[in-house]
């Protein structure tokens, strides 16, 4: 059987200085355990623009179609700041996004033991923390009609639209079940149902849906009251789902009880293909960090627990995905620290680089 697919796009920045990191751990996995991927790599944002004058060519638009799976690392910085909009480096990244239907957007927050002091919460509210959250992507509020600003009786007046159509909550719906299926069969659907119809019809189509999936146990919780429980007592959701305008907030909110932007990463997943894998793209949540660009500075571990999300979300390789996260969750209990994760004892970071060296080496001591 072919191996399976993988396009890397590095992007700008940091980008590049990440993900080469994950490449060294896509070998391994190669090396080590006869788990082989097809690479392609390709460019997307400011690096595209400079070859191509598009932030993503038609052609690599046409490879992301094909592949497995996408995994992106970062676009953007000051070079490009002052491009016409319709050329910014994420036109690129939205162009992927809205192209390859990534309608489920998955946020894990996840909390190493380690780390558990980086959070702005009590150490033993966060410490083992493994929450995910699947915020709907491609409709709501921010892509409804009508929109715009116009003028009525001499008043300047702001217009968004709330919108959603049952068939774009169900399949978004689908993947939060799906997940909950593949960890601890608990999901919480948050909406306003008591202040917005399109709350209502979002309670009932995920209760409609989680009549297929009977193991799952379903709850339903008012957004703003998600919010302080996320902060109060984050463990008691495993997975969460959401609109896109809620899951904007509310999946920042849960990434910060866990501490560092560089330690965080995401998946974006669509409909199954013929293979039976969803479309996918995995990218780390952070930016392309121009003021750190170049120096070995970068964490690579957002972008290295993204391909662990590959891993499990894709290629159903869930026991290789627990082998790498549990390497990362190791190195850090060794006191593996880049600059990002150095607390106030201080200490000498480790560079991009010697991330990637140690976390191969925790890797081959898991064999
Ligand atoms: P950023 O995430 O790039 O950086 C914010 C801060 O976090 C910086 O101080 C940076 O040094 C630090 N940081 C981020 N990732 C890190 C890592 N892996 N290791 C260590 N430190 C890290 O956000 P920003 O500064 O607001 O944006 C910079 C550029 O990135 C802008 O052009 C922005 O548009 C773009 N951006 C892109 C994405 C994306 O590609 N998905 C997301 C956000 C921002």
């Amino acid at each position: 059987m072919a191996n399976p697919s993988l396009l890397i796009l590095p992007g700008d920045g940091i980008g590049p200085e990440v993900m080469a990191q994950v490449k060294r751990i896509i070998d391994w996995f190669g090396e080590k355990r006869d788990l082989a991927f097809d690479v392609s790599e390709d460019l997307v944002g400011g690096a595209a623009y400079d070859k191509h004058g598009v932030p993503l060519s038609d052609e690599t638009m046409a490879k992301a179609q094909e592949v497995d799976a996408v995994l992106l690392g970062a676009v953007g910085g000051p070079a490009y700041d002052n491009l016409d909009f319709s050329v910014k480096p994420e036109r690129g990244l939205l162009r992927l996004r809205k192209e390859m239907d990534l309608y489920a957007n998955l946020r894990p927050a996840q909390c190493f033991d380690a780390l558990a002091d980086f959070s702005s919460l009590k150490k033993d509210i966060v410490s083992g923390l493994d929450i995910m959250i699947v915020r709907e992507l491609t409709s709501g509020v921010y892509f409804g009609e009508p929109r715009g600003i116009h003028t009525e009786d001499n008043m300047r007046v702001g217009v968004n639209t709330q919108r959603y159509t049952e068939a774009e909550i169900e399949r978004g719906a689908r993947s939060a079940f799906e997940l909950a299926m593949k960890r601890n069969k608990k999901l919480c659907s948050m909406e306003k149902a008591n202040v917005m119809e399109s709350g209502i019809l979002w309670r009932d189509v995920v209760t409609e849906v989680s009549a297929d999936y009977p193991e799952v146990e379903l709850s339903h919780m008012y957004a703003d009251n998600g919010a302080m429980q996320l902060v109060r007592a984050p463990k008691q959701f495993d997975v969460i789902y959401t609109d896109n305008l809620f899951g904007d907030i509310l999946s920042d909110c849960a990434a910060m009880l866990t501490g560092s932007l560089g330690m965080l990463p995401s998946a974006s997943l669509g409909q199954p293909m013929a293979n039976g894998r969803p479309k996918a793209m995995y990218e780390p949540v952070h930016g392309s960090a121009p003021d750190i660009t170049g120096q070995g500075k970068a964490n690579p571990i957002a972008c290295i627990l993204s391909f662990a999300m590959a891993l499990r979300y894709s290629f159903d390789e869930g026991a290789e995905a627990d082998r790498l996260e549990a390497a990362i969750e190791k190195v850090l209990a060794d006191g593996a620290r880049t600059g990002d994760l150095m607390g106030p004892e201080g200490g000498t970071p480790l560079s991009t680089v010697e991330m990637g060296d140690v976390i191969l080496a925790a890797l081959d001591d898991s064999l």
